[in-house]
């Protein structure tokens, strides 16, 4: 079966019948469904389950001996953006998937966005609203960017026209202009997660055809979202992989898919017995650390040029700063100003704690710090910035991607796992991760009902290598151009090249 370029709508009765039919085999068959609870399944040191079932015998490098599924059932192990449009353009060529996602609050990942509304910020006054990874985006090829322009249609992303630039020493230079259009998502990124999961509601909104890859509505029917629900293990049998989360079965898939990365990938991706191709490319995964303080001033901050958002130059501290009140619009009143400050991967890398847990003197060290580069930056004298009313530093450990293998998704049709996200295309940015996601699902529709060579040679990425990637302190940007450096310190490498070792003094910047 090729690749699936007419929409499910479009496409002959006949492939949707034996699809439809086979999903009912599976369902049937208990294949990606809950099986309930008490049905747990575990290595056990014999390679036999407890319920006496032994798992296939493979090899390193495991095959399946079957040709792969003619309709495939996959499980996504990572809700973010790379995950959902990983699932989008599966159900789009009429095919299942179920995305698990460790989210509380929400899918999204890196899209997250943390708002005093839904409980994500402890102990916050009403109102506040903060993009917490991502703060905007940009998009240059073109099947993302129509994927955006469907997006704005629906509602659920709109431009960044607010002034844009470059920050050093209290001089602000605009990009207005410049470069690619900046996009942010309406109410803040993980709405555009939960519209893409099918999970935003827009009060009125008319329903649209399943035609349109990236589009909310489209997939509703044949996606699932499991969370919050961590998947811990993925054990193969005859039958495809048996996924394992917080010691209990979440179901057997044709295809196991990869969605996300760091320490939780790895971990389960090591002991996926014959999956050792794709685990050996994780490996080779290299990632920042990034500090993110979300501060709430309680009137404006005297921003040069009433800039918005801006990349700060010649900081150790300070990557980013962006002040979410003016971007996102939102419930802040009386004055109120929402910022988030990002700090450099050097600083990350410095200051690099357990990120499930900060001890509490590390984060107001961290917050003191990023303060004082923020003032510094802005051409403030000390003190000079309104008061508080809210701060939280939260670290993310495993941040951006500092190399990647520069290829659309890792694929090992024999052994029916897959990798997708930023660090797999290109870097951290959004349009990687959705263009990982969407190729992804590609190669699942093109190996469906291959075996053999053909299968074989839709493998992808096992064995290129990693190499380095270029970009600001907060990820890639394609089609934004640098903006007038301010000194000589201003690119991501003089940056990353702080010192090891040596701890930024209070207020260094
Ligand atoms: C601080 C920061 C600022 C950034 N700024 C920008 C920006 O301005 N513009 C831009 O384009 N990009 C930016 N990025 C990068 C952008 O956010 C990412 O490239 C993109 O969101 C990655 O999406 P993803 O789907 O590949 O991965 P992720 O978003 O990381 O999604 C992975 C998901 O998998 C889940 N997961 C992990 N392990 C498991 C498991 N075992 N079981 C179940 N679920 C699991 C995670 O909880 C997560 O939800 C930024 C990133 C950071 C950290």
């Amino acid at each position: 079966m090729g690749a699936c370029g007419a929409t499910a709508a479009h496409r002959p009765p006949s492939i949707l019948q034996a699809r439809a039919a086979a999903a009912e085999r599976g369902a049937a068959a208990g294949r990606g469904r809950w099986q309930g609870p008490g049905r747990g399944v575990g290595r056990t040191s014999g390679g036999r389950r407890p319920n006496g079932i032994k798992p296939v015998e493979l090899e390193q490098q495991a095959s399946f001996k079957d040709p792969f599924p003619d309709a495939p059932v996959t499980a996504i192990i990572g809700g973010g953006l790379a995950g959902l449009t990983c699932a989008q353009e599966l159900a789009r060529c009429g095919l299942q998937a179920t995305i698990f996602d460790t989210g509380e609050h929400g899918v999204g990942g890196r899209l997250a966005t943390r708002c005093s509304l839904d409980g994500s910020l402890k102990g916050a006054p009403a109102g506040l609203l903060f993009d917490h990874a991502a703060q905007f985006f940009t998009a240059t090829d073109p099947a993302f960017t129509s994927m955006v322009h469907r997006w704005e249609a629906d509602g659920a992303v709109m431009r960044w026209t607010g002034p844009v630039g470059m920050l050093a020493d209290g001089h602000f230079v605009p990009d207005d202009g410049q470069g690619a259009v900046r996009w942010v998502a309406r109410g803040g990124m993980r709405q555009l997660a939960q519209y893409l999961a099918g999970q935003a509601h827009r009060p009125g909104e008319a329903a649209r055809g399943p035609s349109s890859p990236g589009s909310g509505t489209a997939a509703a029917a044949l996606v699932t979202v499991r969370r919050p629900q961590w998947i811990s293990g993925a054990q193969a049998e005859p039958e495809g992989w048996r996924l394992v989360g917080r010691g209990r079965d979440q179901g057997l898939f044709d295809m196991a898919v990869i969605a996300h990365n760091g320490k939780c990938a790895n971990r389960l991706a090591a002991p996926m017995r014959g999956a050792e191709a794709v685990h050996r490319q994780l490996r080779r995964l290299k990632l920042s650390a990034n500090w993110v303080l979300m501060a709430a001033f309680a009137s404006p901050v005297a921003a040069p040029g009433g800039l918005q958002g801006a990349f700060v130059s010649g900081s150790q501290v300070l990557g980013w700063a962006a002040n979410n009140t003016a971007k996102l619009g939102g419930p802040a009143q009386g004055g109120v100003q929402c910022w988030t400050l990002i700090s450099t991967q050097a600083y990350g890398r410095l200051n690099k704690v357990p990120q499930e847990n900060v001890p509490p003197e590390v984060a107001q060290r961290v917050t003191a710090e990023m303060l004082a580069a923020f003032t510094r930056c802005l051409g403030l004298p000390e003190g000079a910035l309104p008061p508080l009313v809210f701060t939280q530093a939260q670290l993310w450990g495993a941040a951006l991607p500092t190399n990647s293998l520069h290829v659309p998704c890792l694929f090992d049709p024999s052994a029916r796992v897959g990798v997708c996200g930023d660090w797999v295309a290109g870097g951290g940015s959004m349009q990687a991760a959705a263009l990982s996601g969407v190729a992804m699902a590609q190669r699942i529709v093109a190996a469906s009902g291959q075996q053999g060579d053909a299968l074989r040679g839709l493998a992808l990425g096992l064995d290129v290598p990693l190499r380095a990637v270029q970009g600001e302190q907060i990820g890639q940007f394609p089609g934004k151009q640098a903006a007038p450096a301010a000194d000589a310190h201003t690119s991501a490498a003089a940056q990353t090249a702080a010192p090891a070792g040596k701890q930024p003094s209070l207020g260094a910047y």
